[in-house]
Protein backbone atom coordinates (compact mmCIF):
# COMPACT_ATOMS: atom_id res chain seq x y z
CA UNK A 1 0.00 0.00 0.00
CA UNK A 2 2.45 3.02 -1.52
CA UNK A 3 0.02 5.69 -0.32
CA UNK A 4 -0.05 5.50 3.63
CA UNK A 5 3.31 4.17 3.51
CA UNK A 6 4.53 7.47 1.89
CA UNK A 7 2.26 9.30 4.41
CA UNK A 8 3.98 7.74 7.47
CA UNK A 9 7.45 8.81 5.93
CA UNK A 10 5.78 12.31 5.67
CA UNK A 11 4.83 12.31 9.13
CA UNK A 12 8.57 10.72 10.11
CA UNK A 13 10.46 13.00 8.10
CA UNK A 14 8.11 16.21 9.43
CA UNK A 15 8.54 15.06 13.12
CA UNK A 16 12.14 14.91 12.23
CA UNK A 17 12.40 17.96 11.40
CA UNK A 18 10.38 20.06 13.60
CA UNK A 19 12.32 17.99 16.69
CA UNK A 20 15.68 19.35 14.93
CA UNK A 21 13.91 22.85 14.87
CA UNK A 22 13.58 22.86 18.43
CA UNK A 23 16.97 21.26 19.00
CA UNK A 24 18.25 23.71 17.12
CA UNK A 25 16.60 26.84 18.81
CA UNK A 26 17.51 25.14 22.38
CA UNK A 27 20.96 24.57 21.12
CA UNK A 28 23.51 26.23 23.64
CA UNK A 29 25.87 29.02 21.69
CA UNK A 30 27.83 31.49 23.03
CA UNK A 31 28.30 34.84 20.97
CA UNK A 32 31.95 36.44 20.87
CA UNK A 33 33.24 39.79 19.80
CA UNK A 34 36.64 39.40 19.47
CA UNK A 35 39.59 42.15 18.75
CA UNK A 36 42.01 38.58 17.97
CA UNK A 37 41.73 37.51 14.49
CA UNK A 38 40.12 34.48 12.66
CA UNK A 39 43.07 32.28 12.31
CA UNK A 40 43.52 32.42 16.18
CA UNK A 41 40.49 31.70 17.46
CA UNK A 42 38.36 29.94 15.33
CA UNK A 43 40.55 26.72 16.01
CA UNK A 44 40.19 27.16 19.51
CA UNK A 45 36.29 27.32 19.38
CA UNK A 46 35.80 24.38 16.86
CA UNK A 47 37.78 22.25 19.49
CA UNK A 48 35.29 23.49 22.30
CA UNK A 49 32.06 23.29 20.03
CA UNK A 50 33.38 19.38 19.42
CA UNK A 51 33.87 19.14 22.75
CA UNK A 52 31.09 20.23 24.32
CA UNK A 53 28.43 20.64 21.59
CA UNK A 54 27.85 24.29 22.31
CA UNK A 55 28.04 26.95 18.86
CA UNK A 56 30.15 29.65 19.01
CA UNK A 57 29.13 32.51 16.85
CA UNK A 58 31.60 35.58 16.34
CA UNK A 59 32.81 38.62 15.09
CA UNK A 60 36.27 40.25 14.95
CA UNK A 61 37.40 43.70 14.86
CA UNK A 62 39.22 46.25 16.70
CA UNK A 63 39.40 46.45 20.13
CA UNK A 64 38.23 50.11 19.86
CA UNK A 65 34.94 49.28 17.28
CA UNK A 66 34.43 46.14 19.87
CA UNK A 67 33.94 48.33 22.87
CA UNK A 68 32.07 51.67 20.80
CA UNK A 69 29.64 48.73 19.51
CA UNK A 70 29.19 46.86 23.02
CA UNK A 71 28.68 50.53 25.08
CA UNK A 72 25.89 51.47 21.69
CA UNK A 73 24.25 47.98 22.15
CA UNK A 74 23.67 48.15 25.82
CA UNK A 75 22.03 45.39 27.12
CA UNK A 76 20.70 44.55 23.63
CA UNK A 77 23.86 43.35 22.85
CA UNK A 78 24.09 39.88 21.65
CA UNK A 79 27.95 39.49 22.71
CA UNK A 80 27.95 37.01 25.86
CA UNK A 81 31.98 37.38 25.53
CA UNK A 82 34.58 39.79 24.57
CA UNK A 83 38.31 38.71 23.52
CA UNK A 84 41.39 41.36 23.36
CA UNK A 85 44.64 41.82 23.72
CA UNK A 86 46.37 44.11 26.20
CA UNK A 87 45.50 44.18 30.05
CA UNK A 88 44.99 48.27 29.28
CA UNK A 89 42.01 47.49 26.78
CA UNK A 90 40.25 45.01 29.30
CA UNK A 91 40.76 46.90 32.05
CA UNK A 92 39.13 50.00 30.08
CA UNK A 93 35.94 47.37 29.04
CA UNK A 94 35.82 46.96 32.59
CA UNK A 95 36.20 49.85 33.63
CA UNK A 96 33.18 51.10 31.29
CA UNK A 97 30.87 48.97 33.12
CA UNK A 98 30.42 46.11 30.14
CA UNK A 99 32.11 43.36 31.84
CA UNK A 100 30.83 41.52 34.59
CA UNK A 101 32.13 39.67 37.53
CA UNK A 102 33.09 35.96 37.27
CA UNK A 103 33.36 33.38 39.99
CA UNK A 104 34.85 30.39 38.50
CA UNK A 105 37.15 27.82 40.80
CA UNK A 106 38.79 26.94 37.24
CA UNK A 107 39.49 29.96 36.08
CA UNK A 108 41.26 31.04 39.72
CA UNK A 109 43.22 27.74 39.70
CA UNK A 110 44.41 28.46 35.83
CA UNK A 111 45.42 31.65 35.84
CA UNK A 112 47.93 33.49 37.76
CA UNK A 113 46.22 36.52 40.48
CA UNK A 114 48.60 38.97 38.59
CA UNK A 115 47.38 37.79 35.15
CA UNK A 116 43.64 38.58 35.88
CA UNK A 117 41.74 41.55 36.97
CA UNK A 118 41.56 41.91 41.13
CA UNK A 119 37.45 42.26 40.00
CA UNK A 120 37.35 39.23 38.49
CA UNK A 121 36.10 40.92 34.88
CA UNK A 122 38.36 39.69 33.14
CA UNK A 123 41.19 36.69 32.91
CA UNK A 124 44.46 36.70 31.04
CA UNK A 125 44.85 33.69 29.19
CA UNK A 126 47.83 34.51 27.29
CA UNK A 127 51.24 36.12 27.76
CA UNK A 128 53.14 38.71 25.98
CA UNK A 129 56.55 39.21 27.38
CA UNK A 130 58.03 42.48 26.67
CA UNK A 131 61.63 42.11 26.25
CA UNK A 132 64.74 43.07 24.56
CA UNK A 133 66.08 41.89 21.09
CA UNK A 134 69.67 42.98 19.95
CA UNK A 135 72.00 43.08 17.23
CA UNK A 136 74.72 39.80 17.92
CA UNK A 137 77.36 41.14 15.81
CA UNK A 138 76.86 44.93 17.65
CA UNK A 139 76.32 43.82 21.93
CA UNK A 140 77.72 41.17 24.11
CA UNK A 141 74.72 39.90 26.33
CA UNK A 142 76.52 40.84 29.50
CA UNK A 143 76.10 44.29 28.21
CA UNK A 144 72.78 44.54 28.34
CA UNK A 145 70.63 44.07 32.11
CA UNK A 146 67.59 45.78 32.47
CA UNK A 147 64.92 48.71 30.90
CA UNK A 148 66.50 50.80 33.56
CA UNK A 149 69.63 50.28 32.36
CA UNK A 150 68.95 51.50 28.67
CA UNK A 151 68.25 54.89 29.82
CA UNK A 152 72.17 54.96 31.11
CA UNK A 153 74.50 57.00 28.42
CA UNK A 154 76.63 54.19 27.18
CA UNK A 155 73.51 53.38 25.12
CA UNK A 156 73.58 56.69 23.22
CA UNK A 157 72.75 56.64 20.00
CA UNK A 158 72.16 52.64 20.41
CA UNK A 159 68.76 52.35 21.42
CA UNK A 160 65.58 52.09 18.51
CA UNK A 161 62.05 52.30 20.37
CA UNK A 162 58.34 52.11 18.77
CA UNK A 163 56.62 54.91 18.89
CA UNK A 164 55.16 55.97 22.64
CA UNK A 165 51.24 55.89 20.95
CA UNK A 166 51.33 52.09 21.00
CA UNK A 167 49.46 50.80 24.15
CA UNK A 168 52.27 48.01 24.48
CA UNK A 169 55.09 51.08 25.32
CA UNK A 170 52.03 52.69 27.56
CA UNK A 171 51.97 49.47 29.77
CA UNK A 172 55.46 48.97 29.99
CA UNK A 173 55.50 52.81 31.02
CA UNK A 174 52.55 52.27 33.24
CA UNK A 175 53.99 49.52 34.71
CA UNK A 176 57.49 51.38 35.80
CA UNK A 177 55.60 53.92 37.25
CA UNK A 178 54.60 51.09 39.70
CA UNK A 179 57.36 50.08 40.26
CA UNK A 180 59.46 53.87 40.85
CA UNK A 181 57.14 55.92 40.95
CA UNK A 182 56.30 58.99 38.32
CA UNK A 183 59.74 60.86 39.10
CA UNK A 184 62.36 57.99 38.40
CA UNK A 185 60.24 56.36 36.03
CA UNK A 186 60.39 59.90 33.79
CA UNK A 187 63.70 60.02 34.73
CA UNK A 188 64.07 56.37 32.46
CA UNK A 189 61.86 57.38 29.75
CA UNK A 190 64.07 60.53 29.26
CA UNK A 191 67.27 58.71 29.79
CA UNK A 192 66.16 56.65 26.33
CA UNK A 193 64.84 59.24 24.29
CA UNK A 194 68.29 60.83 24.90
CA UNK A 195 69.86 57.44 23.69
CA UNK A 196 67.68 57.04 20.72
CA UNK A 197 69.84 56.44 17.29
CA UNK A 198 66.80 57.20 15.28
CA UNK A 199 62.79 58.63 15.34
CA UNK A 200 60.56 56.19 17.62
CA UNK A 201 59.45 53.43 14.58
CA UNK A 202 55.74 52.56 13.26
CA UNK A 203 55.96 48.94 14.79
CA UNK A 204 57.83 46.48 17.10
CA UNK A 205 59.18 44.50 13.59
CA UNK A 206 60.16 48.22 11.74
CA UNK A 207 62.75 48.09 15.43
CA UNK A 208 64.04 45.21 14.51
CA UNK A 209 64.60 45.60 11.46
CA UNK A 210 66.45 48.52 12.59
CA UNK A 211 68.45 46.79 14.68
CA UNK A 212 69.48 44.38 12.19
CA UNK A 213 70.47 46.81 9.76
CA UNK A 214 72.96 48.20 12.06
CA UNK A 215 71.16 51.41 12.48
CA UNK A 216 70.97 50.83 15.79
CA UNK A 217 71.95 48.01 18.49
CA UNK A 218 68.85 46.96 20.75
CA UNK A 219 64.85 47.65 21.26
CA UNK A 220 62.17 46.45 23.04
CA UNK A 221 59.45 44.40 21.46
CA UNK A 222 57.06 41.55 22.35
CA UNK A 223 58.88 38.25 21.78
CA UNK A 224 56.47 37.00 19.29
CA UNK A 225 57.44 39.70 16.89
CA UNK A 226 60.82 38.47 17.10
CA UNK A 227 59.31 34.65 16.81
CA UNK A 228 57.43 36.12 13.16
CA UNK A 229 61.07 37.85 11.82
CA UNK A 230 63.28 34.91 12.68
CA UNK A 231 60.76 32.86 10.78
CA UNK A 232 61.03 34.87 7.83
CA UNK A 233 64.68 35.84 8.01
CA UNK A 234 66.61 32.99 10.07
CA UNK A 235 69.81 34.79 9.63
CA UNK A 236 68.94 37.94 10.81
CA UNK A 237 71.79 38.88 13.56
CA UNK A 238 69.28 39.26 16.18
CA UNK A 239 69.00 37.53 19.60
CA UNK A 240 66.43 37.65 22.78
CA UNK A 241 67.85 39.26 26.00
CA UNK A 242 65.31 38.78 29.36
CA UNK A 243 65.82 41.82 31.14
CA UNK A 244 65.31 42.66 35.15
CA UNK A 245 66.20 38.84 36.00
CA UNK A 246 67.82 40.24 38.71
CA UNK A 247 65.41 42.47 39.86
CA UNK A 248 61.94 42.40 39.07
CA UNK A 249 61.35 40.27 36.15
CA UNK A 250 60.17 40.87 32.16
CA UNK A 251 57.15 43.11 31.99
CA UNK A 252 54.77 40.84 30.57
CA UNK A 253 51.29 41.73 29.29
CA UNK A 254 47.95 39.39 28.43
CA UNK A 255 45.33 38.91 25.74
CA UNK A 256 42.42 38.38 27.49
CA UNK A 257 38.11 38.17 27.83
CA UNK A 258 35.63 38.79 29.79
CA UNK A 259 32.03 38.01 30.09
CA UNK A 260 30.08 40.68 29.15
CA UNK A 261 27.46 42.76 31.13
CA UNK A 262 24.29 42.01 29.27
CA UNK A 263 25.25 38.32 28.37
CA UNK A 264 22.43 35.81 27.46
CA UNK A 265 24.18 32.90 27.00
CA UNK A 266 26.39 33.29 30.00
CA UNK A 267 27.00 29.53 31.48
CA UNK A 268 27.84 28.43 28.46
CA UNK A 269 30.57 32.08 28.05
CA UNK A 270 31.92 30.88 31.59
CA UNK A 271 32.48 27.01 30.28
CA UNK A 272 34.21 29.09 26.54
CA UNK A 273 36.31 31.28 29.36
CA UNK A 274 37.35 28.20 31.43
CA UNK A 275 38.02 25.98 28.17
CA UNK A 276 40.50 28.95 26.97
CA UNK A 277 42.35 28.82 30.30
CA UNK A 278 42.94 24.86 29.79
CA UNK A 279 45.42 23.01 27.85
CA UNK A 280 44.06 22.28 24.51
CA UNK A 281 43.60 26.20 23.83
CA UNK A 282 46.48 27.25 25.99
CA UNK A 283 48.60 25.13 23.58
CA UNK A 284 47.05 27.18 20.66
CA UNK A 285 48.11 30.07 21.38
CA UNK A 286 51.53 29.22 21.15
CA UNK A 287 51.37 27.40 18.62
CA UNK A 288 49.29 29.97 16.60
CA UNK A 289 50.86 33.07 17.60
CA UNK A 290 53.74 32.00 19.41
CA UNK A 291 52.64 33.85 23.12
CA UNK A 292 53.52 32.21 26.42
CA UNK A 293 50.30 30.35 28.11
CA UNK A 294 48.90 32.25 30.80
CA UNK A 295 48.12 29.02 32.38
CA UNK A 296 51.55 27.82 34.38
CA UNK A 297 51.17 24.02 34.31
CA UNK A 298 51.03 24.52 30.43
CA UNK A 299 54.11 24.17 28.63
CA UNK A 300 54.88 26.83 25.56
CA UNK A 301 55.59 25.27 22.49
CA UNK A 302 58.94 24.15 21.26
CA UNK A 303 60.13 27.60 19.17
CA UNK A 304 59.35 29.77 22.13
CA UNK A 305 60.55 27.39 24.96
CA UNK A 306 64.17 27.93 23.11
CA UNK A 307 64.29 31.58 23.83
CA UNK A 308 64.83 30.55 27.15
CA UNK A 309 62.73 30.43 30.41
CA UNK A 310 62.10 33.80 32.66
CA UNK A 311 61.49 35.21 35.25
CA UNK A 312 58.20 37.64 34.83
CA UNK A 313 57.19 40.65 36.38
CA UNK A 314 54.44 40.05 38.79
CA UNK A 315 52.79 43.14 39.54
CA UNK A 316 48.98 43.00 38.66
CA UNK A 317 48.61 43.36 34.87
CA UNK A 318 45.52 46.07 35.51
CA UNK A 319 47.66 48.47 37.34
CA UNK A 320 48.84 48.81 33.16
CA UNK A 321 45.21 50.25 32.87
CA UNK A 322 44.98 51.86 35.64
CA UNK A 323 48.28 53.88 35.10
CA UNK A 324 47.92 54.55 31.42
CA UNK A 325 46.75 57.58 31.35
CA UNK A 326 49.80 58.85 33.81
CA UNK A 327 52.28 56.84 31.19
CA UNK A 328 51.18 58.88 28.02
CA UNK A 329 51.18 62.44 30.29
CA UNK A 330 54.93 61.34 31.15
CA UNK A 331 56.07 60.02 27.75
CA UNK A 332 54.87 62.91 26.62
CA UNK A 333 56.59 65.08 28.95
CA UNK A 334 59.79 63.10 28.78
CA UNK A 335 59.58 63.83 24.68
CA UNK A 336 59.13 60.33 23.67
CA UNK A 337 56.95 60.98 20.68
FE1 LIG B 1 51.01 42.70 18.80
Amino acid sequence: MPRPLLGRYLVAILGCAALLGANYVHAEQVVVYSARIEQLIKPMFDVFTKDTGIAVKFITDNEGALLARLKAEGKNTPADMLITVDAGNLWEAAREGLLKPIESKTLDANIPTHLRDPQKQWFGLSVRARTMVYNTHKVKPGELSSYEDLAEPKWKGRLCLRSSKKVYNQSLVAMMIAEHGEAKAEQIVKGWVANLATDPLSDDTRAMEFVAAGKCDVTLVNSYYFGRLLAKSPSSPLAIFWPNQSSNGVHVNVSGAGITKHAKNESAAIKLLEFLSMDKAQNLYAEVNMEYPANPKIKPDEVVSAWGSFKQNTINVATAGELQAAAVKLMDRAGYR
